[in-house]
């Protein structure tokens, strides 16, 4: 098959059929349902009448065929897809994270409000390099700044769940992407995703330290968001 079958396949494979749209807009192209997507750009293809408009099979918001398969050539194509209204995610997301390293080791030494175990330090290395196809500008170099980049989580049980979902994430290339760096200002650099680190150890002055009693339940919240769950950390 070509490219653009197997991408039909990929977003029709999370799609229940519509015989009738409703009255209302694709909220991807602002055109009603009932008519042709507003999409004009290239690379979606002709689509029947009869699978203009399909369903999510999850979340069950509807759009134009043409639209979700903009939306996925428009995505790093990996089999995946988000919907853009509610952001449940079909199949594995994955993201652009460059190449790099992610080590881990137990130190004896105790986090602001957790003093009842050790913690554990995770070490992010990640070089600069030229930006691939899934990157910002690809083909132009990115820069990497401030690696390795230390992060901390206390050593009890949910600290060591914590960290084997951070594991699957950098797997799935979702801890650190490619853009501009909210602090710095650069672009084509290495930037924090979606998920929020700990990089200090002793204070929490800059928002990036200890103590934060709700620190572990938001990080697994933002890895939820991120398809990355509990099962995740079973196996
Ligand atoms: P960013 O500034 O675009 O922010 C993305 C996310 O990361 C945001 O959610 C933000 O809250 C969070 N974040 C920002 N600073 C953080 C920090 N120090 N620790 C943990 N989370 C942080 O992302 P970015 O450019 O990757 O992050 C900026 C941070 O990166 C700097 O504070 C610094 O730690 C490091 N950095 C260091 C140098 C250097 O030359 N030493 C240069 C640039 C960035
Ligand atoms: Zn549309
Ligand atoms: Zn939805």
């Amino acid at each position: 098959p070509t490219h653009q079958q197997e991408r039909h396949q990929v977003v029709k494979k999370y799609l229940q059929k519509v015989k009738s749209p409703p009255e209302e807009d694709c909220t991807i192209c602002m055109e009603p349902l009932g008519g042709p997507s507003g999409y004009k750009g290239p690379g979606v293809g002709p689509v029947s009448k009869a699978e203009s408009v399909g369903r999510l099979t999850q979340c069950g918001h509807q759009y134009h065929f043409q639209c979700l398969v903009a939306m996925y050539n428009n995505g790093n194509k990996d089999g995946s897809l988000q919907c853009p209204t509610c952001k449940t995610i079909y199949g594995v997301k994955t993201g652009n994270q460059p190449a790099g390293k992610m080590e881990y080791h137990v130190i004896p030494h105790s986090l602001p409000g957790h003093p009842d175990c050790k913690s554990i330090r995770i070490i992010y290395n990640i070089p600069p390099g030229i930006q691939g196809p899934e990157h910002p500008n690809p083909g132009k170099p990115f820069t990497a700044r401030g690696f390795p980049r230390h992060c901390y989580l206390p050593d009890s049980e949910k600290g060591r769940k914590v960290l084997r979902l951070l594991l699957v994430a950098w797997d799935r290339r979702l801890i650190f992407s490619v853009g501009t760096s909210s602090t710095t200002g650069e672009s084509d650099t290495v930037i924090w995703n979606e998920v929020h680190h700990k990089t200090e150890f002793g204070s929490n002055l800059t928002g990036h330290g200890f103590p934060d009693p709700g620190h572990l339940d938001n990080v697994l919240e933002e890895l939820r968001a991120q398809g990355i769950t509990e099962e995740d950390a079973l196996v």
